[in-house]
């Protein structure tokens, strides 16, 4: 996947000199055994790395100014081995600008009751300095998280993996740049927004681009460089020649190669990490971006249709977030009323993402009624099932607001012959009609990002870390 400069994690552990080095040693191995077992558990994506104890205020300071200051460093954990006054916490802890995790967790997982004596109650007291730092956490409204258990246990060290990837794309929110290719399709409301809010309070940035400077970069592309990609598409996908000659079929996937070559690399040029196409804004071109857009979804671009900055924008964001597993821009189309099956048909005119593909794509050319040019390529698939969470973003005016709705998509079980786009179908929770009723009512809307890797709970870690209002319909 397109990727972001390699993270770490800093282990932070508070203790005080109160109890002498030799309770600080012991304190320290213990650390080090704790970030070892963490870090060849296996479960967590990225690396922890342990740092000198937090036993003063200045320690704590110059800990959080350096984590604040080096991009690899995506965020913080911290563990109270011992009590530590909550009064060193303050400075540091007010100038951390990166994640926060309280792990309330303790070296030993038991109380040894036969040798417990006062020297190792002393030493061994987790629940004492959790209650001291949680205390100044939430006097500060660090909005940090807090997970609880025993270290060894696989729960406790999923928890910390997921909000790591919180913690990950939280930082690449402030490097997103979406690249608009034209401007939003007329007369459509949720595609709006304030772009000047969105980079203060997301860290976006939102280039406009008229679709000339695009063309140019297509009329660049060699021929050579367009067969070699297609070389590619035949090892990848069924190719599905329906009613056209294999000449016509093969020369408008190569209009598509030849976009997908050219978009990719004025946004690369632009260190752009997400875009918009807009069907009504495609002057110069042959045809709608439709398998090129789709391919580079699957690269992991953030994409969102008809000039949706915001929803390209929180695409990248999940990707990043869920590593670009089964996550992608979808629309609302077409609902299944059936008693006992109401579910929600998924797709979008062309640019499906194929993330979300339950069996090998085909590319199959046909006419798009909208958008007045040529028969675009694209990807047909059927989405695959999996629980997971659909996103919309919308600009009230006066804010920003999230909605999530957890769905249960569910393979399709009869054909759609005539239907030339991927499509994805799900369930929504708590059932269809409280569901819908409550995302209608909230103002979600129709565009939105879907993702089978993450939960609810990974989204609303995020809304906390920038001040998003979000709503949950479960
Ligand atoms: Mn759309």
């Amino acid at each position: 996947m397109l990727t972001t400069e390699k993270k770490e994690f800093w282990f932070v552990v508070g203790s005080q000199h109160l109890y002498g080095g030799k309770a600080l040693a012991e304190v320290k191995a213990h650390a080090q055994t704790i970030t070892d077992a963490l870090n060849e558990s296996g479960i967590l994506p990225y690396p922890l790395v342990l740092q000198d104890l937090a036993v003063s205020a200045d320690k704590i300071t110059s800990i959080m100014k350096e984590v604040n200051y080096r991009n690899e460093v995506a965020g913080v954990i911290t563990w109270m081995h011992t009590f530590s006054p909550a009064k060193m916490w303050i400075r540091g802890t007010k100038l951390l600008q990166k994640p926060l995790l309280h792990l309330a967790t303790q070296f030993n997982e038991s109380i040894p009751w036969a040798t417990i004596d006062m020297d190792f109650m002393n030493l061994n007291q987790s629940a004492h300095g959790d209650r001291e730092y949680g205390f100044i956490n939430a006097r500060l409204k660090k909005q940090n998280k807090v997970v609880v258990g025993y270290w060894e246990r696989p729960e406790v060290r999923q928890q910390i993996a997921q909000w790591m990837d919180v913690a990950v794309a939280y930082n690449e929110s402030f490097n997103i740049k979406v690249a608009r290719f034209g401007d939003n399709m007329r007369n459509v409301g949720v595609t709006e927004g304030d772009k000047v809010e969105a980079q203060i309070q997301f860290g976006w940035t939102v280039d406009y681009f008229g679709i000339g400077d695009l063309v140019q970069y297509i009329n660049e592309v060699t021929d050579e460089e367009i067969d070699a990609l297609f070389a590619e598409y035949e090892g990848q996908y069924e190719f599905f020649y329906g009613t056209y000659s294999r000449e016509d079929w093969e020369k408008s996937v190569k209009v598509q190669a030849s976009y997908e070559i050219a978009i990719k690399r004025f946004l690369d040029d632009g260190g752009y990490t997400a875009f918009t196409t807009n069907f009504e804004d495609l002057y110069g071109m042959k045809q709608l971006p439709g398998l090129a857009v789709q391919r580079l979804m699957a690269q992991g671009y953030g994409f969102a249709g008809e000039g949706d900055w915001k929803t390209a924008a929180l695409d990248r964001l999940l990707k990043v977030m869920s590593h670009n597993q089964s996550t992608g821009f979808m629309e609302d189309y077409t609902y299944e009323l059936a008693a006992g099956q109401e579910s929600i048909l998924q797709s979008h005119m062309l640019e499906v993402d194929p993330s979300l593909a339950s069996n090998k794509p085909k590319i199959v050319v046909s006419p798009l009624g909208i958008g007045d040019r040529e028969d675009p390529a694209r990807l047909v698939f059927d989405g695959k099932a999996g629980d997971g969470v659909v996103v919309s973003m919308a600009d009230f005016g006066t804010n920003y607001k999230l909605l999530i709705n957890e769905v249960s998509a569910f393979e399709p079980t009869v054909p759609a012959p005539n239907l030339p786009v991927a499509r994805v179908l799900w369930e929504v929770k708590p059932n269809f009609q409280d569901g819908v009723k409550a995302w209608l009512e909230n103002g979600g809307g129709h565009h939105t990002v879907v993702s089978l890797n993450l939960t609810t709970d990974q989204i609303i870690t995020y809304a906390k870390l920038v001040g998003l209002e979000y709503v949950v319909i479960k």
